[in-house]
């Protein structure tokens, strides 16, 4: 798989995305998921990461309903709120 040759549409860098695999966290309807191995474009320069419309297309539709292959995992949830005023 090589490059990808758009600009970044955050910053300025002429660098091509690289293509890698990261986990994304979504939330849809108060249920985090958290999806592992996912293939994304990352900018080298600020490090946003594009996804390509199949894989977004998949991500969508597995949080339609509950994954039976899901490994569950415990998170603490903090909020700054308090702290960010
Ligand atoms: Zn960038």
């Amino acid at each position: 798989m090589s490059d990808r040759q758009y600009p970044c549409e955050f910053c300025d860098t002429e660098q091509p995305q690289v293509k890698k695999q990261v986990t994304v966290t979504r939330q849809r309807g108060g249920q985090w998921f958290i999806f592992e191995d996912v293939s994304a474009w990352v900018c080298p320069h600020c490090g946003h990461r594009y996804f390509d419309a199949d894989v977004l297309e998949v991500m969508e539709s597995r949080m339609q309903s509950r994954p039976m292959d899901a490994r569950p995992v415990t998170a603490w949830a903090i909020s700054l709120s308090e702290k960010t005023k």
